[in-house]
């Protein structure tokens, strides 16, 4: 029998991908002798030029960070009242929400895609109802065609966490040209990142001032301060890392994709573990992997899993365990019901996101499978 022994170095679930430091200190040489640090300079013109055409989105508006993008989208939208969404995310989706005073009302999801369940949209409507807020878990896409299909019936605007979904595209079509906006992360965890930024993707030109003047407080001009705006630039330091990465993404991507391939390879036909799905005409980011183990078939459950493969130094992680309706802040608004729920709640006690980032070792991959075989009862 196979003998692993702990690994020497503790194995996280992600590492940030880094540039030579001396190819982002000649970026920042051109910085310091422009002297210009932020407010749309040079670098963070060039970054939004380069990533609106690599995701193929006709507007991108850069950010500081994802989680105030995604404030500022909702804020343009001029949305009111309700907005539906899901309750299995990261806490800045319903937090967003919030912000912006607006109640988040949660749909249930679907347990193949584990997003926001279209099918179960149309019951949450009520004459308060704004807007759809979708997740593209993990980087699959939601069922984008139904949802913007009943937002257009009740006329609703549509819009979409993609914090995972960067360079995901849909029969080649860039996510982020789906819905009204998508907000995408660029924080140090994310396959693309400017230690911490984001974005905000659209097609509608009237959105573009809307959105840039709200990112700086407001100001129209010298003289006039036309909303109330936040502060949501993003530096040229954090432009110019962004920058120094996009010449290592494709191999970056490459590497993540074996790594993907070597854990659908040795769990797959493992009974009480599910891969997550793969379709044809949508190109993957790579951006989790994320498996579910259901404990009547697997012989023992996801915790003693994640606990287990802590001994060896593996530190999995169970995103998104708690869901978000279960947050002291959100847990009394009557569709946080766990009755309403019931796929979230199966699942998020099943998924546990195994490491992958480039230079993970293959070899360190082929054990972490392995001991996923030995723990099978
Ligand atoms: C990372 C992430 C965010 C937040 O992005 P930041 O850039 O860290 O603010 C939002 N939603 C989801 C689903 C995320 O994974």
């Amino acid at each position: 029998m196979t003998k692993i022994l702990p690994f020497e170095n503790p194995i996280y679930v992600t590492r940030p991908l880094l540039p030579k430091l001396d190819e982002f200190l000649a970026i920042i040489s051109e910085i310091w002798d422009d002297r210009w640090l932020t407010n749309n300079g040079k670098k963070h013109q060039l970054l939004e030029e380069k990533l609106k055409g690599l995701l193929k989105v006709p507007y991108l508006s850069l950010f500081n960070n994802g989680t105030i993008a995604l404030v500022v989208g909702c804020k343009a939208l001029g949305i009111s009242g309700e907005v539906i969404t899901t309750p299995f995310t990261f806490p800045a989706t319903p937090h967003a929400l919030a912000w912006n005073n607006l109640k988040p009302v949660f749909c249930d999801i679907d347990p193949l895609t584990m997003n926001i369940d279209a099918h179960k949209i149309e019951d949450l409507i009520t004459s308060q109802t704004s807007a759809i807020l979708g997740v593209h878990v993990y980087g699959t896409p939601c069922d984008v065609i139904k949802i913007q299909s009943i937002a257009d019936m009740y006329g609703l605007k549509v819009i979409y966490d993609a914090a995972h979904a960067f360079l995901v595209e849909i029969d080649g079509v860039g996510i982020g040209n789906y819905g009204d906006l998508s907000m995408v992360s660029f924080h140090a965890t994310k396959l693309f990142h400017t230690a911490e930024g984001g974005a905000l993707m659209y097609k509608d030109e009237k959105l573009k001032s809307k959105i840039e003047l709200l990112k700086n407080f407001g100001i129209k001009n010298e003289e006039e301060v036309a909303s109330i705006g936040i502060n949501g630039k993003m530096s040229e330091i954090h432009a110019a890392l962004g920058l120094s990465l996009l010449k290592y993404l494709q191999q970056e991507y490459e590497a993540r994709k074996r790594i993907a391939n070597i854990y659908r390879e040795r769990l797959t036909n493992v009974e009480g573990i599910t891969l997550p799905i793969e379709r044809l005409n949508i190109t993957s980011s790579y951006q989790y992997f994320p498996i579910r183990i259901n404990s009547k078939y697997f012989g023992c459950d996801r915790d003693f899993v994640y606990t287990e493969l802590k001994k060896y130094n593996v530190f999995t992680r169970k995103y998104f365990y708690p869901l978000c309706s279960e947050y002291p802040s959100y847990k009394d608004i009557p569709s946080a019901n766990k009755q309403n729920l019931p796929n979230a709640h199966q699942i998020v006690n099943e998924v546990l996101c195994l490491p992958i980032y480039g230079d993970l070792n293959t070899d360190t991959v082929h054990d972490i499978c392995t001991l996923i075989h030995l723990l099978q009862r």
